[in-house]
């Protein structure tokens, strides 16, 4: 089945305006708005609104609106508690030099948005939609875009079942709503190597599973092995496909790059149960621009683990939205453990962050058109 998708052909503003403006009556003081702003911790604070459409199986997506941010109302029966018939997305909104805001190639989360709720049988909602929520959100919440070198809105849309029913089937009720929250360096004190577990117990998806939606389930399935490698002193776990002779595939929210010696990348391929990272397809498009030679590969353990011992891999590196491109300093499972340079930020991957990131906040052309202006 091949994705029809609608192109983005309707302006931003158009998008937004679609949107009913209901301002909340007590939004936070402007100081303690400002104090929240100068030292977010990450997911912990919000804006005083959000953005929020309804679906039903007859009128489909009605009640366009931004309202104040608060607890939503939901039955105890709702299908989301229930069944986890659930998608997210995650994007950032950067506010540039001159005080303009823009996010990064929202187009391919809207899609992304599109190809997950089909998985989760939820309903799809329009590439305007989603732009369009994001944008009236922005707009509305403007003052909460903080400034600074890594500070951004980190907007957090979601959707959810909320038919009161408990039979197993897709429900016919649905909300879509985007929150937005104020977040500063992922790194405080500066970009530093994690150290990671390459867990054989457990798996985060399987082929034909869920792995390639972006879906708290995934998350849920991911949270026990990692309290177990936390234990261990590791910071997070990166899992296989659960095959014989089992692949490399990602982290439980970031991808995964290894930088060889001789210069090349590699990745793992897409093999259906790994998230298609836009910050990974990114990433792929610099180095290739750089003309270097990368490439997607079924890369096995037993290879990884060949590669490493070699010293044929120099560098490696996670990335996603929240952390934009973290170093790997230490590989490990439960038959070695390998310090990768020296347990240092290699320098290609600092690179490659510092040009990524420069993009994303106005600093270098966008010769790829990635960025859009919200506001
Ligand atoms: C969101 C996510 C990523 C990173 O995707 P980006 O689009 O780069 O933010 C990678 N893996 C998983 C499992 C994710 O949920």
């Amino acid at each position: 089945m091949s994705l029809q998708l609608e192109t983005l052909n309707t302006s931003v503003d158009e998008a937004a305006q679609q949107f009913a403006i209901n301002l909340t009556d007590t939004p936070l003081p402007a100081d303690e708005r400002e104090a929240l702003k100068a030292e977010p911790k990450f997911g912990t604070v919000f804006s005083d609104h959000m953005a929020r459409m309804s679906w039903n199986n007859t009128d489909g997506w009605n009640n366009r609106r931004i309202e104040k941010y608060g607890p939503l109302s939901l039955a105890p029966a709702a299908a989301v508690f229930h069944y986890g018939q659930e998608v997210f997305e995650g994007l950032k909104a950067y506010r540039h030099a001159d005080g303009s805001v823009w996010t990064f190639r929202p187009e391919e989360n809207a899609k992304r948005y599109i190809r997950s709720a089909r998985r989760l049988a939820l309903p799809e909602l329009s590439v305007d939609d989603f732009i369009g929520s994001i944008a009236a959100l922005v707009r509305t919440d403007i003052e909460w875009v903080p400034t600074g070198e890594e500070a951004a809105l980190y907007l957090r849309p979601f959707m959810i079942a909320t038919e009161a029913f408990l039979g197993v089937r897709p429900a016919y009720e649905v909300e879509h709503l985007v929150i937005s929250s104020p977040v500063g360096p992922y790194f405080s004190g500066g970009v530093h190597p994690v150290n990671i577990w390459i867990s054989q117990e457990y798996a985060r998806a399987s082929r034909g599973g869920t792995g390639e939606a972006k879906c708290g389930g995934n998350y849920a399935a991911s949270l026990l092995p990692q309290i177990a490698a936390a234990k261990d002193g590791f910071d997070q776990v990166c899992f296989l496909d659960g095959q014989a002779d089992p692949a490399i595939e990602e982290l439980g929210g970031m991808n995964v790059f290894f930088v060889k010696a001789n210069g090349d990348v590699v990745t793992p391929a897409l093999s259906g149960s790994i998230l298609r990272g836009v910050t990974r397809s990114s990433i792929l498009q610099l180095i290739e621009d750089r003309g270097i030679k990368v490439s997607e590969e079924h890369i096995t353990l037993a290879s990884l683990r060949a590669m490493l011992e070699s010293g044929e891999i120099a560098e490696a590196f996670a990335c996603g939205t929240a952390a934009v491109i973290t170093p790997i300093g230490r590989l490990a499972d439960n038959d070695f453990d390998i310090t990768i340079n020296g347990g240092e930020p290699g320098k290609f991957t600092m690179d490659i962050r510092e040009e990524l990131t420069d993009i994303q906040n106005g600093r270098r052309p966008d010769r790829h058109n990635w960025l859009t202006r919200l506001a």
